[in-house]
C-alpha cells in the first residue's frame, strides 16, 4: 500500500464484526486459563499478551503502523522520545562502551548522552553533520556501538547526509540511529538511504496536537548483528535473564533488537506508552500526510516572508534557495522538510525576547510540530543548560528563534511575525 494509505489504515485490520477503530485496551493484564499457558509467554515461546508495561495490543497496532509507514520489520512504542533514544542506544551500548553522535541534535537528547549515559559510563563523541568522511572515521573507536543522528536537526535544521554517515558506520560494523522526528516517514525514510534505526518523538508531528507525549522505534532489520557478534553480545550471546535465549538465533535480524529492548529494557525501566496515549497517537497519524503538506507550505511561505525582512539577521529553513542545507534537502526531502522555521532577529537575544513577546497568533511553548504555531527562544529555554561554546557546536546561536508553523492559514502568521518584527526595527 502507497504511504497515504498506511498513515490512514496501516497497523490495524479489523476481522469481521470487529471495532473499524483501533480499540483502547485499558487494561494493565490478560487473562489465562492455565498457568502453562501464561509459562509460555514468559519463556517468550508464544506471543500474546500478559502485562501491558510488556506488551499491549493498542500499543502494537500503532507501532506496526508506524513500522509499515518507516518500511521497517520491527518497532515499539515508548512513553516519550526521549526513552526511544535512551532505549535505543542502551540497547546495544553500555558501561565501557562509544558512540559517536552528530553535535547537532535535540538539547534533551544531547544532555541524555553527554550527562547523563556519560554516568552511565557510555562515552559520546560528537561530530558536525557536516564532517568530512575522514572526519567521521576519525570519530569511531575499537569500542564504538553505535553512529546518531537526525534527519532534521532540532532546533539547528540541519539535514543530515544520512547516506554517508551510513557507510560510515557501516565501515565500522555498527549501526546507523536516526531520529526521524521532524521529517516524519512522510517526507522522509531513513532506512532507504542505509539508516539501521529509526526513532521518533511521536510527541510532535506524528501526534500533531500537543495531546500526548510518547516515542517509538523501529528496526529496518537490515543491521547483520551476527557479523560483528563480538561487539554485540547481548543480541547474539545468551540472556541469562530469559532462560538463554540468543535474540538473533530466536528472532532473527528482523526481530532481535526490538525483541531485546522490549524483553530487557522495557520489562526493567518500564517507560511504556499508555494505551489512550497510543490511541490519541494513532488518531493523529491518521491525518499526518494532509498535515505535512500544509506544515511544510506554512513553513516555506514564513521562511520566505522572514528571508526578506530588514529586521531579520538570518533564516535557516531548507526549503529556501540557497540554504546551506538546500541541495542536501533535494536529495533527502524531495517533498518537503517541516514547518519549523529557525532565524536570527537583529540586536542578538534581547531583541528575540521582545520580538516573542509581541507575538499574538505564535504562542511562546517548549513546543514544535503541532496544529498551532509556537515559537521558542532556545538559548533560554531548552538549550539553557549549555555554555556558548556547547550552544554553537549544537548550531544554536544565542538570537536563534525556533518558529513552528502550525495549520493557520499563512496570512495571518505573517502578519502576526510582521507586527512583531515592527516594534524591533
Ligand atoms: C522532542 C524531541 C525529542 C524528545 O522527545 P519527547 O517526546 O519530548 O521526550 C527527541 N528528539 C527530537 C528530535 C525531538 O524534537
Amino acid at each position: 500500500m502507497k504511504r497515504d494509505t498506511i498513515c490512514v489504515q496501516g497497523g490495524y485490520r479489523p476481522k469481521n464484526g470487529e471495532p473499524r477503530q483501533v480499540p483502547i485496551v485499558q487494561s494493565t493484564t490478560f487473562k489465562y486459563d492455565t498457568s502453562e499457558d501464561m509459562g509460555r509467554l514468559f519463556d517468550l515461546e508464544a506471543s500474546g499478551y500478559f502485562y501491558t508495561r510488556l506488551q499491549n495490543p493498542t500499543n502494537d497496532a500503532v507501532a506496526a503502523k508506524i513500522c509499515e509507514l518507516e518500511g521497517g520489520t520491527a518497532a515499539m512504542l515508548t512513553s516519550s522520545g526521549q526513552a526511544a533514544n535512551f532505549y535505543a542506544v542502551l540497547n546495544i551500548a553500555g558501561c565501557g562502551d562509544h558512540v559517536v553522535a552528530s553535535a547537532e541534535i535535540y538539547g534533551g537528547t544531547y544532555n541524555l548522552f553527554a550527562v547523563t549515559m556519560k554516568r552511565m559510563g557510555v562515552e559520546f563523541t560528537f561530530v558536525s553533520p557536516d564532517a568530512s568522511e575522514e572526519e567521521l572515521n576519525a570519530a569511531f573507536r575499537p569500542n564504538t556501538k553505535a553512529m546518531f543522528g537526525e534527519t532534521i536537526a532540532n532546533p539547528a535544521l540541519s539535514v543530515l547526509d544520512i547516506e554517508l554517515f551510513a557507510k560510515v558506520a557501516h565501515r565500522h560494523g555498527v549501526p546507523l540511529i536516526v531520529d526521524n522526528t521532524f521529517a516524519t516517514p512522510v517526507n522522509c525514510r531513513p532506512f532507504e538511504w542505509g539508516a539501521d534505526i529509526v526513532t521518533h518523538s511521536t510527541t510532535k508531528y506524528l501526534d500533531g496536537h500537543g495531546a500526548a507525549v510518547g516515542g517509538c522505534i523501529v528496526d529496518s532489520g537490515k543491521f547483520d548483528w551476527t557479523k560483528h557478534a563480538e561487539k554485540f553480545p547481548g543480541l547474539c550471546t545468551p540472556d541469562e535473564s530469559y532462560h538463554g535465549i540468543t535474540y538473533t538465533e530466536k528472532f532473527g535480524l528482523g526481530g532481535a533488537y526490538i525483541t531485546k529492548a522490549t524483553a530487557q529494557l522495557m520489562r526493567d525501566f518500564g517507560s511504556i506508552q499508555s494505551p489512550q496515549n497510543a490511541f490519541i497517537l494513532n488518531l493523529g497519524i491518521e491525518s499526518l500526510h494532509v498535515r505535512m503538506k500544509k506544515h511544510c507550505e506554512n513553513g516555506q511561505r514564513v521562511a520566505e516572508f522572514l528571508s526578506t525582512h530588514p529586521a531579520v539577521e538570518w533564516v535557516r529553513y531548507c526549503g529556501l534557495e540557497g540554504d546551506k542545507y538546500h541541495e542536501r534537502a533535494k536529495k533527502y526531502l524531495p517533498d518537503g522538510s517541516c514547518g519549523v522555521v529557525s532565524f536570527g532577529v537583529k540586536g542578538g537575544r534581547k531583541a528575540a525576547e521582545t520580538f516573542m513577546k509581541q507575538l499574538k497568533v505564535a504562542a511562546i511553548e517548549t513546543h514544535v510540530a503541532d496544529a498551532r504555531t509556537c515559537c521558542l527562544h532556545p538559548a533560554s529555554a531548552t538549550h539553557r543548560q549549555m555554555n556558548d561554546e556547547e550552544l554553537a557546536a549544537a548550531g544554536v546561536s544565542p538570537e536563534l528563534v525556533r518558529y513552528s508553523c502550525g495549520l493557520e492559514d499563512a496570512d495571518d502568521l505573517i502578519a502576526d511575525l510582521a507586527a512583531a518584527l515592527d516594534t524591533i526595527k
